[in-house]
């Protein structure tokens, strides 16, 4: 059988943001990465606000100073923040990018159309087990994403449809984006659209629901279709599409997976080890600061990290703003427009990327109704 010092299941980006570090910083193990997928596509884009230019610069292709937001009672406004940007990420160029990388070593080998069926002790270590054969690790990753009992347990779904147009006419602006731009209440839902116009022929055009429930793809796309239709973008060349139900504050990660079991030499990565922001959903700098700290861990001492845990007083807030939404979807264009308008754009940026001060916290906090977070406050403390 064959024998590994690491194993990373799933070679997604957990998994490969976590091989890249391994690369890096001079991983001297004998490590696989098991995928249960055939092939990489070109299957989402990872956005996300950094300094400008960011860490992250060789992955990048397109960035955007300026992003706006509206709802039906607010006209579009736009917002930027000095030394800041919002960058965006093609899927084919995060994975393009690994494989390079792998191409550089033979210390770390990947192997897809290779599902991980179960996970056992053996020994001091694990046995893997796939369709093809067994394999024994010392250590283990496991990027899968929580199985669907747990992913129902999420305080709300972020559930999206895009897609990426070409040749559109009229053309738009390149120099800034749609983060939430006629924010409403649909399908009894928070929902907005967001639109990346992410080169000159290009343009990303997404409907997203925050909601109860996970709403199905072919209902979101019909919102997609009318907004298409809106524009004038009906006969745009579709290139390809994105579409995702991401859980929004899932209450727990221990034993995500029930086919894998919290030990000893074995950890939970990725979305089923609770990288995504609860109230966001964002998860990719999250992930890339875990990788680069899992990666140093497993180095410098051989021991694994699992992903930090969002700071108290963050995920406090976070619960409280999706039970107002989960309640109040109505809601949702208030709290947007009054946090984008009246919270300086440096204290949203900060408290968007888990590291916001004290004033940044109260300036947040002053800007929100007061009534609806209070109900959700005394909800919340209740229910414990
Ligand atoms: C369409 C889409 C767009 C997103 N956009 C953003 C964004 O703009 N910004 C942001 O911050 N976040 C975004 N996210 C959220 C999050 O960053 C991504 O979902 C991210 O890919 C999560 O990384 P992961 O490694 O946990 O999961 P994945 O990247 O999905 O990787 C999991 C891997 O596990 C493999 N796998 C599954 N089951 C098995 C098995 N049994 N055996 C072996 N392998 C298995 C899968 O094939 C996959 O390769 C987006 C999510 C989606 C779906």
């Amino acid at each position: 059988m064959q024998q590994f010092d690491l194993i990373i299941i799933g070679g997604g980006c957990a998994g490969l943001s976590l091989t890249n570090q391994l690369i890096d910083q001079g991983f001297q193990g004998q490590a696989l990465i098991l995928d249960s997928r055939s092939r990489y596509e070109d299957d989402r884009s990872w956005c996300f606000w950094d300094k400008q230019p960011s860490t992250y610069q060789h992955l990048i292709s397109q960035s955007w100073q300026n992003w706006r937001f509206s709802s039906a009672a607010k006209p579009i406004q736009t917002q930027a923040c000095k030394g800041y940007a919002y960058h965006y990420v093609r899927a084919a160029d995060f994975y393009g990018y690994a494989m390079t990388q792998l191409d550089t070593t033979n210390q770390i080998s990947l192997k897809l159309s290779t599902p991980v069926l179960s996970i056992s002790p053996d020994g001091d270590g694990w046995r893997i087990t796939t369709p093809q054969q067994d394999y024994l690790a010392s250590q283990v990753v496991d990027t899968r994403p929580p199985c669907k009992e747990t992913l129902m347990q999420a305080s709300l779904f972020q559930c999206f449809v895009g897609l990426e147009v070409a040749d559109i006419d009229p053309l738009i602006a390149q120099d800034s984006l749609d983060l939430m731009t006629e924010m409403r209440v649909a399908e009894q839902a928070f929902c907005f659209n967001y639109i990346l116009p992410i080169s000159a022929e290009r343009t990303l055009v997404e409907v997203t629901f925050f909601s109860n429930k996970p709403i199905k793809s072919a209902v979101i796309a019909k919102y997609l279709d009318t907004l298409l239709a809106q524009k004038g973008w009906q006969q745009a060349n579709i290139i390809r599409q994105e579409m995702g139900v991401l859980p929004m504050g899932l209450p727990q990660f221990k034993d995500a997976n029930p086919m894998s079991p919290s030990a000893k030499n074995y950890v939970n990565a990725g979305i089923g080890g609770g990288a995504l922001r609860a109230s966001s959903g964002y998860g990719f700098l999250r992930i890339q600061r875990w990788a680069k700290q899992a990666a140093d861990a497993m180095i410098q001492r051989n021991s694994l990290v699992g992903q930090p845990a969002t700071p108290p007083v963050l995920a406090f807030m976070d619960r409280i703003f999706l039970q107002v939404i989960k309640q109040n979807p109505e809601l949702g264009p208030i709290i947007f427009e009054r946090l984008l308008a009246r919270v300086a754009p440096i204290r949203f940026l900060r408290f968007m990327d888990d590291r916001p001060s004290i004033i940044d916290l109260v300036s947040i906090i002053i800007s929100l109704p007061k009534t609806p977070f209070l109900k959700g406050l005394i909800c919340l403390v209740l229910r414990r």
